[in-house]
């Protein structure tokens, strides 16, 4: 997507070899203006996959989930990374995920009254790096008996496994931006 890519280069921060800092933008503050075009973008990519429900993770995918539900007019379901008095363990999809940035394992929990065996879900997040995340709410998917339709991510680091390893598995993975190369000297896009 040419003006997500245009904004990316203008203000995405490189920190180290990998990890791309887009907080003025998408992790922080948030361009609502493009966050709509990248909601239409994804109602484009799965227009042909009848979704009935958006499943993202707490926090930074609340927002283009929320955003891109309005093109597609279903719920947004969040899995929460948290334990929380307010879900009930006993009746929640649970599942372990290992962060890339934070470099720690951490559960995260779906109640299961928001996901049914007859949803077909598109899972929406901001970033693809190994895939951690997007297998773990697949196995929660996959857990409630509902379909996986997709996985849309706003950026993936191509350069890291984790599109390869979805893609290979037969799902459709549709990245708005994918990163080839990164350093402080620029940003290249597949
Ligand atoms: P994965 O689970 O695919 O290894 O990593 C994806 C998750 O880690 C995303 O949900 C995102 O929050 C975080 N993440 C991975 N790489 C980056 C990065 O370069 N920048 C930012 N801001 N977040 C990242």
């Amino acid at each position: 997507m040419k003006l997500l890519k245009e904004v990316i280069v203008e203000k995405g921060k490189v920190r180290g070899e990998d990890v791309l800092k887009v907080d003025s933008f998408l992790n922080h503050q948030l361009d609502i203006n493009l966050l709509n075009e990248m909601g239409k973008e994804f109602k484009n990519r799965f227009k042909d996959e009848n979704i009935t429900k958006i499943l993202t993770i707490e926090a930074s995918g609340i927002a283009i989930a929320a955003i891109a539900a309005q093109y597609f007019n279903v719920p947004v379901v969040f899995a929460k990374k948290v334990e929380s008095k307010n879900v009930d363990n006993d009746n929640a999809y649970e599942s372990k995920v290992y962060s890339f940035t934070k470099d720690k394992t951490y559960s995260i929990r779906v109640c299961k009254d928001y996901l049914n065996p007859t949803d077909n879900i598109l899972v929406l997040d901001d970033f693809l790096a190994n895939a951690q995340a997007a297998l773990g709410l697949k196995d929660v998917v996959d857990q409630s008996g509902a379909n996986l339709a997709g996985i849309g991510i706003v950026i993936e680091k191509g350069f890291q496994d984790g599109g390869k390893l979805l893609r290979e598995s037969g799902i459709k993975v549709e990245s708005l931006a994918i990163v080839k190369s990164m350093s402080t000297d620029g940003i290249k896009f597949a």
